[in-house]
Parts: structure tokens; sequence; C-alpha cells
């Protein structure tokens, strides 16, 4: 099939690199022109693991192109699909102004009969409202479908080249066909694609989000009591996760959820059911507490120094707000950092992949380390925002000759109480004892 993809961020890329692979002929759209330049000279706009080589192999074999151009973008596609940012806008609902503008756009220029999909994550009626705007000014049939993206970044090729399952919303008989055509190859195991209305798979999509943010969420509230009684979250977790009908993902406590979707999709469904005049309280629970998570170990830090930061020098080992991807969109390491920053504090900072990203916003406020030990060497103390494989077994014996104070914050609960003990080093991680 001849698809184009309109965005071409982390969903769009990977959903345009993943159907070229399997045999279409993908172009990908987008209005930054230096992103454009940059893919068509093969280099990938952003860190995902294993999509560079589908990149580079589907660009050779001229199933992948590029173009700042919408209407040459799409011609002749028998699939649109809008990979288009939905950020939260002042209000805290999603902002739809780039899929309506597209979708306004599009009329005009659409040639025959299309498939426009929103892949975006959306409200429910949005399908509605992209259909209004599209049929303003269009001149040929079209049908528009929901079909919300579920994959995860790090692990994003495997996750769409292999999905647990595909959401479409569509009542078109012939919208269905082509996405059908379109997924097989994917679902070859099985795995359904399950079709529904549209505004029930605009609503899966905040209903998926929303429940992992709530098991997050419920376990660091666990954690933070586990601190009171003197139980260890990680002994509950596993009590817990072996139940088959809690199960043992997303059970593991730290400091809270942040990322690109969780904390805005959380917060658009407690926004639109406001608008339905129903108060989903369980999600402002969670995005209370979440906020709170994310400093948590903050006031930790200045009890450990007496009181002040002032003068004291903070290693951080990672920025990006989860492991496998440069992706900083809301991470908890960088609201630690204002913190530490605002206290006085010099930081020094590491992170394998999300270092440019972060050096955009900071500029020479920190200190950039070139390796883990560069970071943590002459600091006074030690803390730990992502859980990248490369920092779950480091060299504490390097890691306590650079230190000042052998003193480890830990978000991520990532070392062995007993072990820290034996190593003297003071360790204070999330729901568990502290070791000093
Ligand atoms: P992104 O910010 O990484 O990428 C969006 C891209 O759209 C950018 O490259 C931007 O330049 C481009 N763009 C903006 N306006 C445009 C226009 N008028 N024409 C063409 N291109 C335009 O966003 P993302 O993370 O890929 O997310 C896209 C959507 O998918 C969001 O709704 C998000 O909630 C959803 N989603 C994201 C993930 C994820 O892990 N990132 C997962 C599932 C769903």
């Amino acid at each position: 099939m001849k698809i184009a993809v309109v965005g071409t961020g982390y969903v769009g890329l990977v959903t345009g690199t993943c159907f070229a692979e399997t045999g279409n002929h993908v172009t990908c759209v987008d209005i930054d022109v230096q992103k454009i330049e940059k893919m068509r000279n093969k280099q990938m706009p952003i860190f995902e693991p294993g999509l560079d080589l589908l990149f580079n192999r589907n660009i050779e074999q001229g199933r992948l192109d590029f173009t700042t151009e919408l209407a040459e973008g799409i011609k002749d596609a028998q699939v649109i699909f809008l990979a288009l940012p939905t950020p939260p806008g002042e209000d805290g609902s999603a902002d739809l102004q780039y899929i309506l503008k597209v979708a306004e756009d599009l009329g005009p220029i659409l040639e025959k009969y299309a498939v426009i999909v929103d892949k975006s994550t959306v409200p429910v009626g949005t399908a509605e409202k992209v259909r209004a705007k599209i049929q303003a000014n269009a001149k040929v049939d079209f049908d528009v479908v929901s079909n919300p993206e579920f994959l995860r970044e790090g692990v994003a090729v495997d996750d769409f080249m292999k999905p647990d399952r595909v959401v479409v919303g569509t009542q078109s008989a012939k919208a269905q066909k082509v996405m059908e055509l379109l997924y097989a190859p994917l679902v070859r195991q099985g795995n359904p694609v399950i079709f529904m209305d549209e505004k029930s798979a605009e609503l899966t999509k905040y209903a998926a989000n929303s429940f992992l943010a709530t098991k997050i969420t419920f376990m660091n509230e666990i954690a933070n009591l586990c601190e009171l009684v003197g139980a260890d979250v990680d002994a509950v977790r596993r009590g817990v996760g072996t139940d088959s009908r809690i199960g043992n993902r997303f059970l593991f406590a730290g400091i809270g959820y942040g990322g690109s979707c969780f904390p805005k999709d959380v917060q658009a469904l407690a926004k639109s059911s406001r608008e339905y005049d129903y108060n989903f309280e369980l999600l402002n629970s969670v995005m209370e507490v979440n906020h709170r998570q994310k400093t948590k170990l903050f006031p930790k830090l200045i009890e450990y120094f007496g009181g002040s930061l002032r003068g004291k020098t903070i290693a951080v080992w990672g920025l990006a707000f989860k492991p496998n991807t440069d992706d900083i969109r809301e991470a908890p390491a960088l609201y630690n950092i204002d913190e530490f920053l605002e206290a006085g504090a010099t930081v020094k900072v590491y992170d394998p992949e999300a270092m440019e990203n972060v050096r955009e916003i900071y500029g020479d406020k920190l200190v950039y380390s070139p390796h883990q030990y560069a970071a943590s060497d002459d600091a006074d103390a030690l803390v730990i925002f992502t859980e990248w494989p490369v920092f779950r077994t480091p060299d504490f014996d390097v890691l306590a000759k650079g230190l000042k104070n052998s003193v480890i914050f830990d978000g991520r609960n990532l070392y062995d109480l007993d072990a820290m003990a034996d190593l003297g080093f003071d360790y204070i991680s999330v729901g568990r004892a502290e070791v000093k």
C-alpha cells in the first residue's frame, strides 16, 4: 500500500518505518525542516533501539521517504496516519490544534478516497471533529478511523511489530478492510485486531494509560507506607505480584512516573471527565500522589546534609524518564535537578542518551559528564533517577573512591540493601529501610 504518516516523532517514525518494513511505500511528513533534512541524510532524529537498522534498510530499498510538503506526502496515499502531538493545553485538556490544522489542510488536497487514521492520543469526539474539518473542503469520499498507539519508547519497534493487540475504531466496512490488510503481517500469531466504535477506541487509550499510571502510583503509596511501618516494598511487590489477578508488571516502586504520555493522558482524562460533569476522583489522587512522589528524595538529601545543599556537588545518574530512550519529557530527574539548583548545589549529570536534550534546556547550568564515574567523582552524593542497565552493577570501588561521601540516593531501588551495607555505603531508596 501507499501510506503517508504526518508527524514524524516517536510514534510517527516508528509507524512509518515499521509499515515500510512490511512492504508498504511510506512517505513521512513533518513541518520540522531540520528533522526532515536529517532523515533524508539517513540520520535518525531520535534514539530508539533497533529502529536505525529498519530505517536505513527501508530508505535504501526505496520504501521510506520524507517531505515537508503535506500535498506531496499524501499524493496517492490509501492510508494517511496522523501521528501529531497532543500536548496538554493550559487547562490540562489535550490540545488538538496540530491535528485539527492538518485535518483542515487535508480537505482540499485529497484527490481520491483515503482512510485518515488518527494515531495520536485524543479525547472522545476527536474523530468527529477531524471528519468535520476535512469534510468542510473535501471533494472526494474519505473515512476517519481511530487507531490509538500502545507502543512503549525503548521497545517501540518490538511493540509495533508484535503488538499485544491493535485497537481500531470505525464503523466503515471499507476502512475496516483497509486496516485489516495493513495490520495482517503484524498479528500473524493471532493477537487480536479489536474493532469497535471510534469513541470507545479513543477512550481505550486513555483508560489503558490511566490504569497503568494508577498501578504504579498505588505501589508508590504502598512504598511510602512501608517506610513508615518498617516493611520492605520489594517483598510486598513479590507477595502481591504473584497473584495472577494483579500480575507482576508495573509494580516497581520509585520516584513516580514521567514521560510524554502518562502525565498528560491522566490529566486529559480527568479534564474531559469534568466536561461531562463527572469527577474522576481516583485520577485526581493519582496526579497529586505522583506529583509529590517525584521529589520525594529531595527532603532526605537536605536532612542528610544537615539542612542545606548550598555548596554541595550532587551527581545525577539518569535523566531520561525511563531507560533506553532519550526522551526527557516530564522526567522526574528534571524536577529534582531544579530543586538541587535552587538549593545552591552544583549538579553533575550523566545519561547514556539524553544529555543533548537536557543541554538544550539547561545549557551551562549543569556539568555534563562523559561517563557515569566522571559525574560521581568529587561529588558529595550520588542520586539515581533512571534505571539504565549500565547503572545496575556499577564498580562500587570506583564509585566509593570518587565520591566525597559514600552515599547513594536511589529513586529506582537498583541495589540490594545487605550488599550496600557490606560495601559501606549509606543507601537511601524508596519504600525500604535506610542503610546508614
Ligand atoms: P512527538 O512530539 O515526538 O512528534 C510529533 C511530530 O509532529 C514532531 O516531529 C512535530 O514536528 C510534528 N508536527 C507538528 N505539527 C505538524 C504538522 N502540522 N505537520 C506535520 N508534522 C507536524 O510526538 P509523539 O511522542 O510521537 O506523540 C504523537 C502522539 O502519539 C501523541 O498524541 C502521543 O500522546 C501519542 N503517543 C505517544 C507515545 C510515545 O511513547 N511517545 C505512545 C503512544 C501514543
